[in-house]
Formats: C-alpha cells, sequence, structure tokens
C-alpha cells in the first residue's frame, strides 16, 4: 500500500472505496425486497434500510481513519455500534499514487468537512427509478467543496445481467474529474433538468421562465449534476429551499473539478454556498447549476421566486 502524505488524497482514496461499499449495500437492500421505509417529514421525504446502513457504512467507515475530521450525514441515527461488516478499510490505489495539488498538501485532518449523503433519490429508489440513485461523498476545505465521489449504484441496470452493474465518479480542484466522459449540451441549445417529486408553483415559474427548448424531470441531485456532465442538460434549476449541502457539496465538487472557469453550482441568485461545519444545512435560496451561461439563468428568474425565496 501506498502511504501518499496528504490527508485529503487519503480521504478522497477511502471515501471512493467506502462510496463503493454503501453502493453494493444500497443494491443489496432493494434485492433482499425489504426496504424498511420511515417518512421523515412527509411522503415525499422518505429514509429506507439502505438509507441507514449505507449511512452508517460510510460515517463509521471513515471517521474511524480520520479521527478529527467533521462529518455530517443526512440521517439522524441512534449513536450505536456499527456491525463490522459494514466497515470498508479499502483505498482507491490510483488515487492514493497521485500527487496532491499543491494548495492542499499541507492541509490537516480538523480542517476538512464530509457531507454524506447515503442515498440520493430514495423516493426514486423506492419507486424504481434506479438510476437516480446516488451515493454521495462531498469534501470541503475553508467552506468550499474541494473535493467529491458519486456511485451510481445501478448505473447499466436497464442493459440486463451481462452489463457491470454500477459506476464511481470523483473529482477534485486542481485535479481533475474521472469515471465519466465530459460531455456539453451545445451553446444554443437550454435543456433544463428539475426535479420530478418536489416540485410546485415556484420551482415550474422558474424552469417555464428560463424558456427551455426541453424540460427533463428526474430525481436526485447527484443524478442532475451527472445529466450535466455528461451532455444531457445544460442547466439544473430548482428555485425551491429542499436540498440540503450535503445534496451539493460532492456533485458541486465535481462540476467545479472538471475544469475551466464557468462551471458554478449557486443558489437561485447566483450566490455560492458555503460548506463549514456549522452552516444550516438547507439550501433555501435553490439550486442553479451550469457547465456555462449561468448569468443567463440568474437573469432569468423572476422576482416572484426571487421573493418566494427569500420568504422563506
Ligand atoms: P429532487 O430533485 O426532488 O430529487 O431533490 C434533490 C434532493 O433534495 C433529494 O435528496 C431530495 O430528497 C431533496 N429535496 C428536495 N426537495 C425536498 C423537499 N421538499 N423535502 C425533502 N427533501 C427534498
Ligand atoms: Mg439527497
Ligand atoms: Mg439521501
Amino acid at each position: 500500500m501506498s502511504g501518499n502524505p496528504a490527508v485529503v488524497m487519503r480521504l478522497v482514496a477511502s471515501a471512493y472505496s467506502v462510496a463503493e461499499k454503501a453502493g453494493a449495500i444500497v443494491r443489496k437492500v432493494l434485492h433482499s425486497g425489504d426496504l424498511g421505509i420511515v417518512e421523515k417529514t412527509g411522503a415525499n421525504d422518505l429514509q429506507t434500510l439502505a438509507d441507514r446502513l449505507a449511512q452508517k457504512s460510510i460515517c463509521a467507515s471513515l471517521s474511524r481513519r480520520f479521527p478529527k475530521i467533521t462529518i455530517i450525514g443526512e440521517e439522524d441515527l441512534p449513536i450505536e455500534e456499527v456491525r463490522e461488516d459494514l466497515i470498508e478499510n479499502g483505498q482507491a490505489e490510483d488515487i492514493l499514487q497521485r500527487s496532491c495539488p499543491e494548495q492542499y498538501r499541507a492541509l490537516k485532518e480538523e480542517e476538512l468537512v464530509v457531507w454524506v449523503d447515503p442515498l440520493d433519490g430514495t423516493k426514486e429508489y423506492t419507486e424504481g427509478l434506479l438510476d437516480n440513485v446516488t451515493v454521495l461523498i462531498g469534501i470541503a476545505y475553508g467552506g468550499r467543496a474541494i473535493a467529491g465521489v458519486i456511485n451510481q449504484p445501478f448505473y447499466n441496470y436497464q442493459l440486463g445481467a451481462e452489463a457491470d452493474l454500477g459506476r464511481t465518479m470523483w473529482g477534485m480542484l486542481g485535479l481533475g474529474a474521472f469515471g465519466f466522459q465530459l460531455q456539453e449540451v451545445p451553446a444554443d441549445k437550454r435543456i433544463v433538468t428539475t426535479t420530478r417529486s418536489h416540485s410546485n408553483k415556484t420551482v415550474t415559474d422558474c424552469v417555464n421562465a428560463m424558456e427551455p427548448h426541453e424540460v427533463i424531470r428526474v430525481g436526485g441531485a447527484g443524478n442532475k449534476i451527472i445529466q450535466l456532465i455528461e451532455g444531457k442538460a445544460s442547466a439544473y434549476v430548482f428555485a425551491s429551499p429542499g436540498c440540503k449541502k450535503w445534496d451539493t457539496c460532492a456533485p458541486e465538487a465535481i462540476l467545479h473539478a472538471v475544469g475551466g472557469n464557468n462551471r458554478k453550482l449557486t443558489d437561485m441568485c447566483g450566490n455560492a454556498y458555503c460548506y463549514n461545519a456549522d452552516v444550516k444545512h438547507m439550501n433555501s435560496a435553490g439550486v442553479l447549476a451550469t457547465l456555462r451561461n449561468h448569468d443567463y439563468y440568474v437573469s432569468r428568474v423572476p422576482q416572484s421566486v426571487l421573493q418566494a425565496l427569500k420568504s422563506d
């Protein structure tokens, strides 16, 4: 095993392996046939056994290896001993081998914050829309999302038993983004991707104001960022509270890591979110993510929508 001296590289290498383990847990619970669904705030805010087990696995595995890092997971779970079979000790070797970007070499454990969404797209998971599901592990330093891992446990599931099921993408500022082929929608085409299960009038008013050529409604924040970087959508528009920091940290890091100046994930006013340990979890002013033309989308947000978000 290589001993990369930079803590953050070791953390990303662990997060990669841990996300793969969580993805396997998410598949296993589905195949068991008993999802153990619990309503959190209502019928559109669910938690399953997969959310619970995946979070235990991720948080316990990372905190054993990196005890001084702040790890914030979506699910509110009782503090208890985590089963040994949920612990992942692996570290992606090819990440360990990489040279850490200069600006992150001296980072200490206690300066890092990890935002964990053990299963993003739970509603869609319970409805069998399996490629909407992702596991998100975002890493922040100084309030900024600097690295992220996205596992998509059911990638290729429509292709049947022969296909390789699942994949993992990761990225880090100053290093790049890996595990997918970057593609962009042509600049003159506006394809907006938005929520399918958390819509309301403000959300649809805002999408319409963008004058899109096409609108896609799918589940998951991770899934919508994958659509952006794989050339399926030009903008992720969600003019509503609902998304939290664990939904956006890993996606934002990967979006920025693909390189180029114009990659942005902000609120609907164009302001960046902060990922310090003490920020409020809710992204109250919505989510707007693009690979380019961010200013256009910000400029189209109606005053009524800005007003509605502000009054939250
Ligand atoms: P969606 O695009 O609807 O799949 O939402 C992306 C992420 O934000 C998912 O993790 C959702 O659970 C979360 N989210 C968005 N809106 C809400 C809401 N109104 N209540 C609970 N969670 C939400
Ligand atoms: Mg989520
Ligand atoms: Mg979740």
